[in-house]
């Protein structure tokens, strides 16, 4: 196993699940997980609804982020939360992407293009999640589909230190079938190897692409692994105490 100069990244995204009692509890238990900084980040993503307090009870070795945000600034925009606001609130990360805003409330390529602009702008650093439908798979498409989705960030992101991508095919979100190492490592080198003609080699080296997919504390420490994939986002496992394991796999990296 090589180690890695790239710091490992683990979010878990507690979709629109939990209440004050459970973040409560779980970010205590959260608190009490030991893991070294300086070679994982952790990063811990409510309902906006939630952030404020997770972000009270959560202590600073913890990342705390929105799961979306606004592609308009302040304004008559009713319902909607702003990067502006994020920042104020000193939310510094938001995910955008996920396959889930992309189905149910038309998060497509223009109106990201408008998010990560708004993040960008305003010093929120983005989880950025990509991947394809299990029929794009099944047709060949995969590469084609996650060019097609990083176009977008290449086109807006100036500064890539801001910037996690995340790679979730769809079909292996929330539905227990995890890609292989292999399936995920296939395209994680893919995604490199774009960034590197797209943008350049040193991006393409140091940017961190992580893998999301129903990850749990059985496959995590096979994933984290594989060359290419630099942490997880992790869904459903990210509310159990199974957490705990996904988190720690990443001394497996560094042996
Ligand atoms: C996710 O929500 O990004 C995700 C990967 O979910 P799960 O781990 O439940 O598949």
């Amino acid at each position: 196993m090589e180690s890695t100069s790239r710091k490992i990244f683990i979010g878990g995204n507690w979709k629109c699940n939990g209440d004050l009692k459970l973040a409560q509890t779980h970010c205590e238990f959260l608190n009490g997980i030991e893991f070294d900084g300086n070679k994982c980040e952790v990063a811990v993503c409510p309902t906006s609804l939630h952030l404020a307090s997770v972000k009270t009870v959560l202590n600073s070795r913890y990342i705390v982020s929105a799961q979306n945000l606004s592609m308009f600034d302040n304004g008559a925009y009713t319902g909607e939360i702003s990067a502006k606001m994020l920042k104020d609130s000193n939310i510094h990360w938001t995910l955008l992407g996920h396959s889930e805003r992309r189905q149910f409330f038309h998060d497509d390529e223009a109106v990201l293009a408008k998010k990560l602009a708004q993040a960008l702008q305003n010093g929120v650093n983005v989880i950025y999640c990509i991947g394809e439908r299990l029929n794009e798979r099944e047709a060949n498409q995969t590469m084609d589909v996650v060019r097609a989705q990083l176009g977008t960030l290449v086109k807006s992101v100036g500064d890539w230190s801001k910037i996690v991508i995340a790679y979730e095919p769809v079909w292996a979100i929330g539905t227990g079938k995890t890609a292989s190492p292999q399936q995920a490592q296939e395209v994680h080198a893919e995604i490199r190897a774009f960034l590197s003609t797209a943008v350049n080699s040193e991006i393409s080296n140091s940017v961190r692409i992580i893998y999301g997919g129903s990850v749990t504390d059985s496959n995590a420490n096979e994933l984290i692994l594989e060359k290419d994939i630099d942490g997880f986002l992790v869904g459903g496992a990210s509310l159990k105490p199974a957490f705990e394991i996904i988190i720690k796999s990443y001394v497996n990296k560094f042996k």
